[in-house]
């Protein structure tokens, strides 16, 4: 610190501020941390006394206070219930203080609180000489009242002091930066103010950055989140409990230190502490959860004091060159219109979102890997990854899926970008006019961190995005990503919906399918086959009046076709009164809405015997007449359609599937590719219900792909289904 410029404005001697100035040598444990506090506050006492008594020789016993505030000298005022104070009663309160012991936390914060009383009065004594420098020093409380409520309710995340200084000038301005484009109040106080001037950083309260001035003017930070306790929080003088809950949330601050620290430092940071503040710093200490941590890299210093602070960074529009918002949810892109697809089984396409170590994810990166939308021909298909990683303290990988289903949500809502199912059946089409808007892969990242930082900023606080469209890249990721997909439904095994007492709700389709409401079993999980029992769980944990609410299932209406009191009244709330039943393992009888996301039709025969199944990825025609989208065409939409119904693919095999019709062996006929997919579970299913040869029953577009057709051969394979009541009278 500059010792000269101190001195002259504090008129302090050398051998004091030597003192308080003394910094750690090495690595500094918490014991370590709190004797420097300790030593430190007692030297910032007695320089204290040493300013009150020199000030009574020159100015006799004046009253001591601030520019412009209600509150007196403010932390005594609200830690110690103190609204007036004189010389006298200054220094007859600086006697009154208890020295700090240096041995346990609550000795640390006792230095903290000798500190900052100390500071305060150090301060307000060369008030008595005239302001500070132009634009520096206490902060009045009219800047509280222009800031406002913003301040509190958290327009304004939170509050950034900047101590010490870094030896790169270019990182403090990109910190700074960092401050403001996050919306939030910065202070400097000692050597990096300096370095902010000498680097032409604009500071004032218009940009949200005010200097506090030099040595013991850190003070000021905590004087001015004190005082927004008395204004909005209503909290009155001396009541330290009240100050102290409020403290707790808010204003939110942050500690950022560097460079060396001394023993000021230390007692300032038990000063923050006391203010609920989380401390960030460059040094190597022993870091305390929740107060302090160390962490060398000075760009990541701000994150990490958001992070561990609980701060919710509040965002900017997202910069892009087509619209963006729930209106363009529905919008399709049709082919004609459309520049580049990927997915749709036309080419090799899927989406993950998983989590990764905070020190591999960089908020806000994107990396586009291979060609860009713009190096390809209009009208081609393209392999396409997106893979998202995400960090937060507390985000478990049971979250994974859960926000991995908004990718959906999130590009649909761009207007010319298209995105249909999930996971490795993912489809996503750009329209010639969002290319020539200038949409490119980089804005699809963009979407993604900014959209997952909206929805889910509370958890997770890291965002880094890749989009891959070369072709290796993307099958090596690709394959990496199956692996992941199958320990996410491996999870799902041995739980049934009988030992379960709650099933979830999931109404995420409702911004466009307004009655539909997936109930979500453990045997039975989302129709678009990206949300689990154990994700919906999951996400309720995460957002308790989110879409995924628990459904308490209540006494059994219907066991075999699977109706509950609990069910219904869920199903009838949440349809606005559109469903009145709900039976989730019947086909036939009230079967479960469909809202356009499904990944598999079942679809009654024209004979009334069967059912045939067909995927999204089958593009041809099929035994009931129909293709997949004519038949996904006539049951979206939120509706009940009995004898048809939008299934996800891994509900095929599950003990419960239509299970009110006889389950799996009522399935005459499914696409060759699908069957395949499920030959191992179909054959294990057979055999347990006494049909072996049930896989080799089912027809497939090689052997026929219509009614009669199917007819003759379930005939000659004497299909189980031949032997069960018809589906309708
Ligand atoms: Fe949720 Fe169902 Fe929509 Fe999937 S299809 S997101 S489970 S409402
Ligand atoms: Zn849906």
């Amino acid at each position: 610190m500059n010792k000269d410029l101190i001195m002259k404005r504090y008129g302090t001697d050398v051998t004091s501020l030597d003192r308080v100035l003394r910094t750690a040598e090495g690595r500094t444990d918490t014991a370590a941390l709190i004797a420097m506090a300790s030593g430190g506050s007692k030297d910032i006492v007695s320089m204290a006394k040493d300013a009150v008594s020199k000030a009574k020789q020159k100015h006799g016993n004046v009253k001591l206070s601030f520019p412009e505030t209600a509150y007196g000298l403010p932390l005594l005022y609200g830690w110690k219930g103190i609204s007036d104070i004189d010389i006298d009663g200054a220094a007859s309160f600086l006697d009154s203080l208890k020295d700090a012991g240096d041995a346990t936390l609550d000795d640390g914060l006792l230095a903290g609180e000798n500190t900052m009383y100390a500071a305060e009065i150090i301060e307000a004594v060369r008030y008595l000489d005239g302001a500070p420098e132009e634009g520096e020093g206490f902060v009045p409380d009219r800047v509280l009242r222009e800031l406002g409520l913003s301040f509190v309710d958290e327009t304004i995340p939170g509050a950034v002091l900047f101590l010490g200084r870094t030896d790169d000038d270019r990182e403090l301005k990109k910190m700074a930066r960092d401050c403001q484009s996050k919306g939030m109040v910065s202070c400097a106080s000692g050597d990096c103010l300096e370095q902010i001037k000498e680097n032409g950083i604009a500071v004032g309260w218009d940009r949200m950055f005010y200097p506090l001035g030099t040595f013991t003017a850190t003070v000021h930070a905590l004087n001015f989140a004190a005082r927004a306790a008395y204004s909005f929080g209503s909290v009155s003088e001396g009541d330290r409990d009240r100050l102290k809950a409020y403290l707790s949330k808010r204003p939110k601050i942050v500690v950022i230190h560097m460079g060396p620290l001394s023993r000021l430092d230390a007692a300032f940071a038990f000063s923050a502490l006391l203010h609920s503040a989380v401390i960030v710093t460059d040094q190597d200490v022993t870091e305390i959860s929740g107060a302090l941590r160390s962490c060398k890299d000075h760009e990541d210093m701000i994150q990490v004091g958001i992070e561990e602070r609980g701060i919710t960074v509040k965002l900017e529009p997202i910069d892009l060159p087509v619209a963006y918002g729930p209106a363009f949810e529905g919008e399709t892109v049709r082919k004609p219109d459309t520049y580049i697809e990927s997915g749709g089984t036309r080419s090799e396409s899927f989406e993950l979102l998983t989590l990764a170590d905070e020190n591999d994810v960089e908020d806000g990166k994107i990396t586009v890997v291979g060609n860009d939308i713009d190096k390809f021909k209009k009208g081609e298909t393209i392999p396409l990854g997106i893979v998202v990683h995400i960090y937060g303290k507390d985000v478990q990988s049971d979250l994974e899926p859960v926000i991995e289903r908004n990718i959906h949500h999130f590009l649909n809502y761009a207007e010319g970008v298209w995105h249909a199912g999930q996971r490795d059946s993912n489809w996503i089409r750009i329209s010639n006019n969002a290319v020539e808007s200038g949409i490119r892969l980089e804005h699809l990242g963009k979407i993604l961190v900014h959209k997952i930082k909206e929805e889910f900023g509370k958890v997770v606080t890291r965002i880094q995005v890749t989009v891959i469209t070369e072709p290796e890249e993307v099958s090596r990721q690709h394959e990496k990503a199956k692996k992941i997909y199958e320990a996410r439904d491996e999870r799902m095994k041995g739980l049934t919906d009988d030992s379960v007492d709650v099933f979830y709700t999931c109404t995420m389709c409702q911004s466009f399918a307004p009655d539909h409401v997936c109930i979500v079993a453990p045997e039975r999980l989302g129709l678009c086959g990206a949300i689990n029992w154990l994700d919906a769980k999951a996400s309720n944990g995460l957002s308790p009046n989110g879409p995924n609410a628990p459904v308490d299932k209540g006494r059994y209406i219907n066991e075999k076709k699977g109706e509950w009191e609990g069910t219904n009244a869920v199903v009838r709330a949440q349809s606005h009164g559109n469903v009145e039943r709900m039976c989730m393992y019947s086909l036939m009888d009230s079967p479960m809405t469909s809202c356009g996301c499904f990944e598999v039709v079942v679809a009654m025969t024209s004979d009334m015997q069967a059912v045939a199944l067909v995927d999204r990825d089958h593009t041809g025609m099929t035994p009931v007449g129909m293709k997949f989208s004519t038949l996904a065409g006539s049951i979206g939409g939120g509706r009940q359609t009995p004898g048809f119904m939008g299934i996800a693919r891994k509900y095929i095999v599950s003990r419960k599937f239509i299970a009110a019709e006889g389950g799996i062996a009522r399935v005459a006929w499914m696409p060759k590719r699908l069957k395949e997919m499920f030959a191992d579970d179909i054959r294990r299913i057979g055999n347990e219900a006494g049909i072996p040869d049930l896989y080799d029953k089912i027809a497939d577009e090689t052997v026929t792909e219509d009614a009669d057709g199917l007819i003759a051969w379930m005939t000659e394979k004497q299909h189980p289904a031949l032997n069960m009541p018809p589906l309708m009278e």
